[in-house]
């Protein structure tokens, strides 16, 4: 299927919720890198080239992020930004995709970005060595034609889901505890965002079980959201959540609702300075 030169073959388009970064093309080794995943009930070309026009922020790259991460960068976005701190430590190498036995002790993202570029030379990646705060968070999601918010606490996924309402930019929300993963995605002003599911935010332990498959398989799935929203492709999980329980095999699908006195996405956000 590979078209035997560089010649560009598809049209740059602007698409709804996407920012293009500037006039691009498919070139043939991209579409031969891509060959397996441009087909019927798949992506199309122009859905390949809006991935490649886009960009996106994962924070952070840990159990859930470093498989959405990986996915995105594979599935060949434009450019990646990825935001995780702290050293890598020997328990987070029981989910931690990205990381490895020869990384334990140095600064996560440096091996994480590292992995992540030896994946797809044609993606750009960004590394920040840290977990945003509220005005980087803003600042990243005006950048960003989507967020994934992966971190383990609340206060951390309540921040990107301000920043993504903030910037009228698409959130994926996803979630593990124990055997137990949960995914959303969020259309600032039409959908229900984190703060309409979680008025109160809930305690957090920083320490909770959690194994590998259930990180992953929660982290690609959010990936997969990432990927229709920003291709234009399939339906979203707008306005829905989806529940994996790994204990019992089942996966369940619920709608949810806005809340009018949202103080993120609805009529209380007036009340914030
Ligand atoms: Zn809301």
């Amino acid at each position: 299927m590979a078209p035997s030169t560089d010649a560009p073959t598809v049209k740059p388009g602007r698409s709804r919720g996407c920012h293009s970064r500037s006039s691009m093309n498919l070139s043939s080794r991209e579409l031969e890198r891509y060959g397996r995943q441009i087909g019927p009930g798949v992506l199309s070309e122009a859905a390949q080239l809006r991935l490649k026009e886009s960009t996106a922020l994962v924070t952070r790259v840990g159990g859930m992020g470093g498989p959405a991460a990986l996915m995105l960068t594979m599935s060949g976005i434009g450019r990646l930004i990825v935001a995780h701190g702290g050293e890598l430590i020997s328990p987070d190498l029981n989910r931690q995709v990205l990381g490895t036995e020869e990384d334990l002790g140095r600064p996560r993202i440096e091996g994480f970005a590292r992995r992540l570029r030896a994946a797809n030379r044609f993606v750009e990646i960004e590394a920040i060595d840290h977990e945003p705060d509220d005005a980087e968070a803003a600042a990243l999601a005006r950048r960003c034609n989507v967020l994934l918010s992966c971190p383990p606490g609340f206060e951390e996924r309540m921040r990107l889901n301000r920043a993504a309402v903030e910037a009228g930019i698409p959130l994926v929300d996803a979630a593990q505890w124990g055997m137990t993963g949960t995914l959303i995605a969020v259309r600032p002003g039409e959908t229900a965002c984190l703060a309409c599911i979680y008025p109160e935010t809930p305690p957090f332990e920083e320490s909770f079980p959690v194994i590998g498959a259930i990180s992953s398989a929660i982290g690609s799935l959010a990936a997969l959201e990432a990927i229709k929203i920003i291709s234009l492709t399939g339906q979203p999980l707008w306005g829905k959540m989806l529940i994996f329980d790994g204990y019992g095999g089942a996966v369940n699908t619920i709608e949810l609702s806005r809340r009018k006195s949202c103080p993120v996405c609805g009529d209380g956000r007036r009340a914030e300075p």
